[in-house]
């Protein structure tokens, strides 16, 4: 019998079991691996299989940044614990209208006071000296946020968190949740492969599956959305003009695509460089809590539909751009009601859950994880900077 089982092997559920484990709390971590072929997958995916995801702490949100900035003081400590270094401090430019009118720039000024950031605000002029290989049209202007902005790597930062759970005496099982079934004391979790598992706790992090198979008596309200990234193959000479890049977010005005984030040249696994660029797009879809409806997306998405847009607007920011060759890859973004992940008791004492990443948790998956864990634990909200409503499901 386990203390707590967190379903789910992700950013969120793989800090949260390091915490609990931490805690002193006989902790299993329930979750596939990712898959080999994703092709011929026949599971649950994951919204973190790729080498890159920006890091920052200005945002414009107060809380979000306090994630940010709580998550980013782990990494290094983590690096070191676990040997795996998954953080890469290039900085991070963000780049909107220069009329001021984004609450980025409006809350940039006292988030960076409250948390020390070290940022230059660049009218249009100074951002054309300072980055001279990016390009944003006239009437754009930037904030550099300097290092510990940057990206880290997000199968890095789990095996991380894993390794220096495992080292603490946590289980990993290596399996897929199907049914949950509560009784007065504890509960049994049933797996796909077979195997049953009895935990006096539960805490589901299943990403944007939470809602798929019987893991939750009443399903949580997320809105799950397709979401497409473009991969530029870069030769080393490319890669290595490229590479003092920062990370970069971009409020592009197009009629086919919002919301851009770009990432510098990453040596990925299959031992070549890539520029990666994502966004919402025109052709984005809303999905259902349905694996087999997912999966679909993941395996056969058309996301190739949008590859022309996106492929312009990344020449675009980088004129000359040299790419070996363009694809695209799908992934899934879960939103939930208040823009921030759920972090709360569905059966108080017995069941909580952490899911939600609104497209923006990787960063802050750790600091997360900790208030999950915490909670979990405790039965009681602990944290005195971040109130408990903020994460509540509603
Ligand atoms: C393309 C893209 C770009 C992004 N860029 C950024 C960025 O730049 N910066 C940033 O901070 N964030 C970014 N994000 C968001 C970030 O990746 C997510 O917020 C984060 O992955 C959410 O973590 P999670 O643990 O909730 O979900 P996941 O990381 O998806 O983990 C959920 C886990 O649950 C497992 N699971 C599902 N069902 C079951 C089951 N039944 N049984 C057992 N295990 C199960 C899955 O296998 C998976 O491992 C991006 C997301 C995408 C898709």
């Amino acid at each position: 019998m386990f203390d707590v089982l967190v379903i789910g092997k992700g950013l969120m559920g793989s800090a949260a079991a390091r915490y609990l484990q931490g805690f002193g709390a006989a902790t299993a971590v329930l979750g596939p691996d990712e898959p080999h072929n994703p092709q011929t997958h026949d599971g649950v995916f994951a919204s973190h299989y790729d080498q890159g995801r920006i890091t920052r702490r200005l945002s414009k949100d107060l809380a979000w940044a306090t994630l940010a900035d709580r998550s980013i003081a782990q990494y290094r400590e983590l690096e070191t614990r676990s040997g795996i270094n998954f953080y890469e401090p290039t900085g991070g430019l963000y780049v909107g209208p220069d009329d001021g009118s984004h609450a980025y720039w409006q809350n940039a000024a006292s988030i960076g006071q409250r948390f020390g950031v070290a940022y230059d605000e660049l009218t249009a002029d100074e951002l054309a000296v300072r980055l001279p290989k990016l390009h944003f049209p006239a009437g754009f202007a930037g904030i550099l946020e300097h290092a510990p902005a940057g990206y880290i790597n997000p199968r890095g930062l789990i095996a991380a968190q894993l390794a220096v759970f495992a080292e603490q005496g946590g289980t990993i099982l290596r399996e897929t949740a199907v049914t949950v079934t509560r009784h007065p004391t504890h509960l049994t979790v049933q797996t796909k492969e077979g195997s049953q598992y009895q935990t006096r706790k539960l805490l589901i992090a299943a990403g944007g599956f939470s809602n798929c198979f019987d893991l939750l008596e009443r399903p949580l309200p997320l809105r799950l959305k397709t979401e497409t990234i473009i991969l530029a193959e870069l030769d080393a000479a490319e890669a290595a003009r490229l590479s003092d890049m920062p990370t970069v977010i971009y409020e592009i005005e197009s009629p086919d695509l919002r919301g851009i984030y770009l990432l510098p040249p990453i040596l990925y696994p299959d031992g070549r460089f890539y520029l990666k660029m994502g966004c919402d797009t025109r052709l984005d879809q809303t999905l259902p809590h349905d694996v087999e409806a997912i999966r679909r997306w993941f395996i056969h998405g058309n996301s190739d539909a949008i590859l022309p847009a996106m492929r312009a607007a990344l020449e675009g920011i980088i004129p000359g751009l040299r790419a070996q060759s363009w694809a695209t890859k799908r992934c899934l973004i879960t939103y939930t009601p208040h823009g921030k992940p759920l972090i709360d008791a569905v059966v108080p004492g017995q069941v909580y859950v952490c899911t939600g990443g609104n497209g923006s948790s990787a960063k802050s998956s750790d600091a997360i994880g900790q208030l999950a864990a915490s909670l979990t634990w405790h039965d009681a909200w602990q944290d005195t900077e971040l109130d408990a409503a903020l994460f509540a499901i509603p």
